[in-house]
């Protein structure tokens, strides 16, 4: 795995396990290393953690959603493959759209990490933790 994966991989767990109890963190830490690249893994660790996190609001009423700068977009279509949740969409022109913005994991940023570009974004992540608590 190369060093850009490895910290893109870092900083997204870092970012979904902040606030979490220390046993949980440490299990959604080993599982993502272990997990390395393969989307099916990632996307069964992202299960496990959305069935122990709580919202203090509905999602759709928390804006935490990744936004593309179209300037800066090449159309590589890296963040439509990485992320696991369909957040993202291939539009006819083939320009990439976030779609399915409430469907984001709270507080994870792994498709920001992967984009060459650097096109995409999210809201400062300070604002949002109190919105994520674990059971
Ligand atoms: S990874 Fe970045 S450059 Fe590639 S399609 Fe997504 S936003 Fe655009
Ligand atoms: S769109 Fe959201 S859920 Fe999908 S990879 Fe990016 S941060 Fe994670």
């Amino acid at each position: 795995m190369s060093h850009e994966k490895k910290r893109s991989l870092k900083a997204a767990s870092w970012a979904m396990t902040a606030n979490m109890p220390l046993k949980l963190k440490a299990e959604v830490i080993l599982k993502t290393i272990l997990a390395g690249n393969d989307p099916q893994k990632r996307s069964k660790i992202m299960h496990m953690v959305g069935e122990r996190r709580r919202l203090t609001q509905p999602r759709d009423r928390i804006d935490w959603f990744p936004s593309i700068d179209t300037n800066l977009c090449k159309k590589c279509r890296i963040c439509l493959s990485f992320c696991p949740k369909g957040v993202y969409s291939l539009e006819e022109d083939g320009s990439i759209s976030v779609t399915d913005p409430y469907e984001c994991v709270m507080l994870c940023t792994g498709c920001q990490g992967r984009c060459p570009e650097g096109a995409i974004s999210f809201p400062d992540k300070e604002d949002f933790y109190r919105y994520v608590y674990y059971v």
